[in-house]
């Protein structure tokens, strides 16, 4: 698709450029040498843009050190300032790094204030030659948008047209939006719906795509590779995250997989495909269980969102990480990748759904610990969504259609959400996940 272009640092976005691959630190962010240390580890994997959180204006010399000295050592990534809801701090943030991610619709509860406070940004970056991301969330979506469409795609991608006529009116250019949710189907119209907006209303931004709080593990990759996937086959994408709740050099891997296949450097390892109706056959000669996972995702993964076809079967082998061959029907490992993109795909579910976050700056306790457990005792709930988040001030507005939510307060603390509701607040960690089943149980 053509867009503009966004020069962010010195890397440019959008219309012909390959794809740029992102990904975001969880250290805090006022520990320099780790938050310093992460990002060495991410530019070793090759990453194109590395995002860091700024949760008020105290860390904004954090931030400004880390990139003076990754600048120091060589490292010419362009650095992100990752801001929530504080339009001062994304003001002061904006002078010091490459390019500042905010949802306009959180910088104030007055709406007429929060466009006003969004034209003094693009000021700022105007003349310190910063970018701006426009990142908004299903579920974080304004009231004043919601009451209007609900909490929709169309919602997300009118949200955001509204911002964007904002930068069009301020001659801003250097511009890239994203549009994410831990729904695939949700993710994929949103973004289709804003690529058509945009390209109705005449100026087209480069868009960065990527499903929010993926979970982690295969089933993370699963429904990143679909929802990415769809859009970058389609054309729409100009850089890409893949969010993991593991440590983040991972997503890079992954993101690069993608990048890699959609600006036709790699191709499927897949042989052969028998069709019946609309159920398909697939064989695979994958170099391993990875580009298996990947390859199968990315073939199948929106023809199924797009109900094309509505089963797919796979067979074929795969190199283990000795060299050896694996038949891939070989303990159950084929039915278990159909049933795990039949589920990232929502069109069966054969186990709960689950929602949780990659973590951030802002998170307060061991949330990777977290998930494990919360799934190790949830794994008999098939179909719920439950939702794993690493804070307080954020998790519960990103957790979106979750039936429930298990949100760190920091301190060993944690809420239990019921839907947006929180329904037990400053539980002990030790115990919170008991407290949840049991409420589950009760609402049973
Ligand atoms: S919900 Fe998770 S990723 Fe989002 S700000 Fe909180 S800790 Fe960071």
């Amino acid at each position: 698709m053509d867009t503009k272009e966004a020069r962010v640092g010195g890397l440019t976005i959008g219309s012909s450029h390959p794809l740029v691959v992102q990904t975001m630190c969880n250290t805090h962010t006022y520990d320099v040498e780790a938050t310093l240390a992460q990002c060495r580890s991410m530019a070793a994997a090759g990453v194109g843009i590395i995002r860091i959180t700024v949760p008020s204006q105290k860390e904004v010399p954090d931030i400004q050190k880390i990139r003076e000295t990754l600048r120091s050592e060589g490292i010419m990534c362009p650095v992100v300032a990752d801001i929530h809801f504080s339009s001062e701090t994304a003001i002061a943030v904006a002078p010091v790094v490459d390019k500042v991610r905010i949802n306009p619709g959180n910088f104030h509860q007055d709406h007429d204030k929060a466009r006003a406070q969004f034209a003094r940004l693009l000021e700022v970056c105007r003349e310190h030659h910063t970018a701006i991301r426009i990142g908004l969330n299903h579920g974080s979506l304004g009231s004043y948008i919601t009451n209007l469409y609900g909490n929709t795609p169309l919602a997300m991608a009118k949200a955001a047209m509204e911002w964007i006529e904002m930068c069009v009116a301020a001659d801003f250019n250097d511009v890239v939006i994203s549009l994410k949710s831990s729904n695939t189907i949700v993710m994929v119209e949103a973004y289709r719906t804003l690529s058509r907006l945009m390209s109705e209303a005449g100026t087209v931004f480069p868009l960065h795509v990527g499903v929010t709080e993926a979970g982690n593990g295969d089933s993370g990759r699963i429904k990143s590779c679909v929802g990415i996937s769809a859009l970058l086959s389609e054309g729409i994408g100009n850089t890409l995250r893949v969010s993991l709740t593991e440590d983040p050099v991972n997503e890079i891997y992954v993101g690069q997989y993608l990048a890699d296949r959609y600006d036709h450097r790699i191709s499927s390892s897949m042989t052969g495909m028998s069709v019946n109706g609309k159920s398909v056959t697939a064989t695979y000669d994958a170099p391993s269980r990875e580009r298996l996972l990947l390859d199968f995702s990315c073939d199948f993964g929106k023809r199924l969102l797009d109900r094309e076809i509505d089963e797919v079967t796979i067979s074929g082998t795969y190199l283990d990480a000795e060299g050896q061959t694996v038949d891939i029907a070989a303990d159950g490992f084929g039915d278990y990748l159909a049933d795990e993109l039949m589920q990232a795909t929502r069109r069966r579910f054969y186990k709960p759904e689950y929602i949780a976050c990659p973590g951030c700056g802002r998170t307060m306790y061991d949330l990777q610990e977290a998930f494990e457990q919360v799934k190790a005792r949830t794994s008999h709930l098939k179909g719920m969504v439950i939702a794993v988040m690493g804070c307080i001030v954020n998790g519960p507005g990103e957790m979106a259609d979750a039936d429930w939510g298990y949100v760190g307060e920091g301190g060993h603390k944690v809420s239990i959400y019921k839907g947006s509701e929180p329904v037990l607040r400053h539980v002990p960690d030790t115990e919170a996940i008991d407290r949840l089943l049991e409420l589950i149980g009760k609402a049973d």
